[in-house]
């Protein structure tokens, strides 16, 4: 079984210590390769050197949290990171009105920004969309968008149906593995057409709150993919390995990959 985990903040300082230990637990559990995910310029900076050293893949893109933050430097220097080899998706890019760390124009003009430049790249996005729809879909619609990925999708049936629409891939994490707010998504996994579907740990984040025993400091990593994975297997009905080798089908086709 080999899986792609799409999605691993590697550049995270919980990773300071011991990534290549991580990166060795990861290939053990059948994670044959990670797309290290860029929140900032700098991150995206240090994701594709990470990539480079590792022969891990990256992406370039500024967080919507980080969008306050951006200037007229932030696209060329993202069209600048993201002509290596390695970075194969512009993003995480998008809308949060949740947290609503950065004002909506800013994470408007930003997300429309790093599209035009997915645009220009013939890349495809790497897209965080959380409490915003149909504002995002709305965006990507108006833009005809290429090829995104609504990673760490943890919507609802409504918001799935626009962005199954508008073609995009669907994200999913250990959100699933979540009792208290991830129900909903177990109910719809299964809606997600098998040739759409990717799979993420969005490590360090969203640990899958059924892992016994818990990492220490509750710490998500690649190697826990196959959960995530066996949790969408049994939503979906489906056997993992098959489901594995559909979702890595997906993953190397969408970024392009080996
Ligand atoms: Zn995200």
């Amino acid at each position: 079984m080999q899986l792609v985990d799409i999605g691993a903040n590697l550049t995270h300082a919980a990773f300071g210590a011991d990534l290549p230990q991580v990166l060795q637990r990861a290939q053990a559990h059948g994670v044959g390769n990670i797309v290290v995910t860029g929140t900032t310029v700098a991150e995206s900076r240090r994701a594709a050197e990470l990539a480079d050293a590792h022969g891990l893949y990256a992406t370039a893109g500024v967080h919507p949290h980080h969008a306050r933050d951006c200037n007229a430097e932030t696209i060329p220097a993202l069209r600048g990171i993201a002509a290596h080899p390695r970075v194969v998706a512009l993003g995480e890019c998008g809308l949060d009105y949740n947290r609503n760390y950065s004002p909506h124009p800013d994470q408007e003009r930003w997300f429309v920004a790093q599209l035009e430049l997915a645009a220009e790249l013939g890349k495809p996005l790497f897209l965080h969309s959380r409490d915003a729809h149909p504002r995002c879909a709305e965006i990507l619609r108006n833009l005809r968008a290429g090829k995104a990925v609504a990673h760490c999708f943890t919507g609802d049936a409504v918001e799935l149906r626009a962005y199954l629409d508008l073609g995009l891939y669907i994200g999913i994490t250990g959100w699933i593995c979540d009792e208290r707010r991830g129900r909903h998504l177990v109910a719809l996994a299964k809606e997600i057409p098998g040739d759409r579907l990717l799979l993420e740990t969005d490590s360090p984040y969203l640990t899958p709150r059924d892992l016994h025993p818990q990492p220490k400091a509750r710490r998500n990593e690649p190697a826990h993919l196959p959960h995530i994975l066996r949790a969408v297997a049994r939503a979906r009905g489906e056997a993992p390995e098959a489901l594995a080798a559909a979702t890595t089908r997906n993953a190397q086709a969408f970024f392009g990959i080996a």
